[in-house]
């Protein structure tokens, strides 16, 4: 392996997501509005050259891989893609290969995942209820999600739910969804809603439900520990010691997360940025599509990790979304 990633803050950069499409075939409330408009194809990083990027990372010492989006499931041909990544598991670079799916194409392709190597998926999924998902994900139908998921555990994945914490919307479900999870043996994350691009007229102060509350309502019914155990991103972990669950926290407004930071993020246009919370990024495409050199991509990586930032800026505490970035989740994946 080449030199490692080492950011300016002796933060090593071993995990790296990548969004693969900005497309998707839901239009989540929060996350985008109903008339999107994509990039061309031609904007968009090839297969090969995705492939190019992401074993580079990994010569570079990224051990784990997620594979997000838009919806990355539905990006044509992506199967191929996960195929060639499983020789970096083969080889024992990388060490995990996973994605984030709105699990609308599980159905499809959850033997395909499991024969690339893939073992562990995260599905978002913000309700049980036939018609508030349709209402929360504009297109999507929960019957097909659903399908999707039990296909991914029939195919041997293990499934973490993520769901997005909303006020007014799902906080009667908490126990519903907490306990549907641990029927079914599935890990639970709950994610604090993050203020990220135009999404039309929905009002993110609103949408907010803090999980400094949700934990509290937890609380009244079972008796919840804190683990110490860390992923160096925003999530922390609580176990309900009478069902012996693990439930992850996201809460990036809320907490600092930012000194353990072992992560970047890469656009599907070949745009790396280096925190979630900060609009600075940095070109790879270019580099990419220069040269057939790998010696330029790598220093064109090596310069956009120097630039890392310390942490972020998201801050809801003067009752405005300030701090917010312009660019949408789907855009650089969540
Ligand atoms: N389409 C895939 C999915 O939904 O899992 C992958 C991409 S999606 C952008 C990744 C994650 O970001 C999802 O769990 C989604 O719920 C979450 N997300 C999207 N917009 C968000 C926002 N404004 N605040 C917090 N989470 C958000
Ligand atoms: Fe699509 Fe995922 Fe965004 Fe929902 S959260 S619109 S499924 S990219």
């Amino acid at each position: 392996m080449d030199t490692p990633l080492i950011d300016p803050f002796a933060r090593a950069i071993t995990y790296l997501r990548v969004s693969v499409t900005d497309r998707c075939d839901f239009r989540c409330v929060y996350c985008m509005s109903e008339n999107m408009t994509f990039l061309p194809k031609k904007e968009l990083l090839t297969l090969e050259e995705l492939d190019r990027l992401c074993s580079n990372f990994i010569r570079l010492g990224v051990e784990k891989l997620r594979i997000t989006g838009g919806e990355p499931l539905v990006r044509r041909g992506i199967m191929s893609f996960f195929d060639a990544m499983s020789r970096h598991l083969d080889s024992g670079a990388l060490k995990e290969l996973t994605v984030t799916t709105n699990g609308s194409q599980l159905a499809k392709y959850a033997d395909d995942l499991f024969a690339a190597g893939v073992r562990r998926i995260n599905v978002s999924l913000d309700t049980l209820d036939d018609d508030k998902f349709a209402a929360i994900t504009r297109w999507g139908r929960l019957p097909q999600v659903q399908r999707g998921i039990d296909a991914a555990q029939r195919a041997g994945l293990r499934v973490k739910i993520n769901t997005v914490a909303l006020s007014g919307f799902n906080e009667d479900e908490l126990f519903t969804l907490q306990s549907w999870c641990a029927e079914r043996d599935m890990d639970l994350t709950f994610i604090e809603v993050m203020p990220m691009g135009d999404i039309g007229n929905e009002d993110r102060i609103t949408q907010y439900w803090s999980l400094k509350d949700l934990r509290q309502r937890l609380e009244e019914r079972f008796t919840v520990t804190d683990l110490a155990e860390r992923t160096g991103g925003p999530a922390r972990y609580i176990r309900l010691e009478e069902t012996g669950q693990k439930i992850g926290l996201i809460t990036p407004l809320s907490h600092n997360f930012c000194e353990s930071c072992n992560r970047v993020r890469i656009t599907c246009t070949g745009q790396i940025y280096t925190c979630l919370g900060q609009e600075g990024h940095s070109d790879l495409r270019a580099p990419l599509r220069a040269s057939d050199d790998d010696s330029h991509l790598q220093t064109a990586i090596r310069h956009a990790i120097g630039l890392k930032p310390k942490g972020h800026d998201f801050d809801y505490s003067r009752q405005t979304a300030s701090g917010q970035v312009s660019r949408h989740m789907s855009h650089t994946g969540g």
